[in-house]
């Protein structure tokens, strides 16, 4: 048996992908030079940027393609640097990319604070009452990682802009995308954020390939210096297989079979509280990701079902080098403590099928209370 239900951590390269970066392959040029094979790669990387900008609803001036979504957080809290400073506000389950950044803000003379929701639902009253006259920016995912949980990030926004005229500045909203790309509408030009981060690996596309939204380009100060590529946001010579790889990913997403997955994810709820499983997901979570608890610690849950060949995640791979961390935003969603240590997420790609959905019902039975 194997069943990769991982897919929040990263996903299986798609096979329509796979051959369109064979192809590109051909585009081996460096995109900035001036021969014909230069602009030909050129061209390519400018017809991706505009497909994926058309997909956000967004100009394609505000896209700049990064080595992830962990470079594109990265170029935007280094663009923050020079801003004058005042309150950064955070939801309390940011992925690592968005929370390792609060130490440094707190040195240079940021204050940083937490907005907490419960089960990781950010809501405008739980914001509102965050947002004070010296408020600056506000980080909110839109999907979390862990649970699925989703923030109404349009009310978010509205709420703030509100705010904005009333404290007459402005308020950075940025929102880390990256687990909402092709799975929850992504039409950033109506959820209206300052800036967004996305990653091509969790959508079946290659490693190594990102994208930062940024509504004001102007805003962003590079982290690596070079040629200009990118608008002068990041430098080196572009990832043109790559940015054709994550590109083909998008258009594959964007006509995928959401419901089947709406369908898969219903029936391991309905089977799984049948079983005495107890739930970490709210009911109207993002339908790629599932948390439940056990009667065992994650760990050994996770240790059985790798044993049968049933790939799952305690929480967040990013944080299996950050011991406790997923416990931790488990906590500060409101959940018990039995239920932080004995968590086990899994999450879905478009290429899941509900006879694996079965099969993983029919192993987990066996440790139920
Ligand atoms: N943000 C979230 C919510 C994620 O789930 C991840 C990946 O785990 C990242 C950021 C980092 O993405 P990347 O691997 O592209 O740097």
């Amino acid at each position: 048996m194997s069943i990769y239900f991982d897919n929040a951590a990263t996903t299986r390269m798609n096979d329509k992908v796979k051959e369109r970066m064979i192809d590109s392959f051909s585009l081996y040029a460096n995109p900035s030079s001036s021969h014909s094979l230069g602009l030909k790669a050129r061209d390519e990387i400018e017809k991706c940027r505009e497909n994926i900008a058309t997909y956000l609803k967004v100009k394609s001036e505000n896209l700049t393609f990064t080595s992830g979504a962990t470079e594109a957080i990265n170029i935007f809290f280094e663009s923050l640097i020079p801003l004058d400073k005042g309150t950064m506000l955070l939801s309390s389950f940011e992925h690592e990319a968005v929370a390792s950044w609060v130490g440094y803000f707190k040195a240079i003379g940021w204050k940083v604070n937490y907005v907490k929701g419960k089960e990781g639902v950010i809501s405008t009253q739980n914001l509102l009452s965050s947002i004070t006259e010296d408020t600056k920016a506000i980080f909110i995912m839109s999907v979390n990682n862990i649970n699925g949980a989703l923030s109404d990030i349009s009310s978010l926004v509205k709420v703030v802009r509100e705010k904005e005229k009333e404290y007459k500045h402005k308020i950075l909203f940025f929102s880390d995308s990256v687990q909402a790309l092709g799975k929850i509408d992504c039409d950033l030009s109506s959820l209206g954020v300052d800036g967004a981060s996305f990653s091509s690996h969790k959508i079946n596309g290659p490693k190594g390939v990102g994208l930062l939204y940024s509504k004001n380009p102007s805003l962003l100060h590079p982290l690596s210096q070079g040629g200009g590529q990118e608008g002068g946001k990041r430098g080196g010579t572009e990832n043109t297989y790559g940015i054709c790889g994550f590109d083909e990913a998008v258009t594959i997403w964007k006509n995928g079979n959401v419901d089947n997955i709406k369908k898969i994810n219903k029936y391991l709820r309905t089977s799984l509280s049948k079983l005495g499983f107890t739930l970490l997901s709210p009911e109207n979570a993002s339908p790629f990701i599932l948390s439940f608890s056990t009667q065992y610690p994650s760990e050994v849950m996770q240790r059985i079902l790798n044993d049968k060949g049933i790939y799952t995640s305690s929480g967040s791979a990013c944080s299996t080098h950050k011991k406790g961390k997923t416990k931790e935003i488990l906590r500060s969603m409101g959940y018990n403590e039995k239920d932080t240590t004995s968590s086990i997420r899994i999450s879905f790609s478009l290429e899941n099928t509900l006879k694996e959905a079965e099969e993983f019902i029919d192993v987990i039975k066996e440790y139920s209370k």
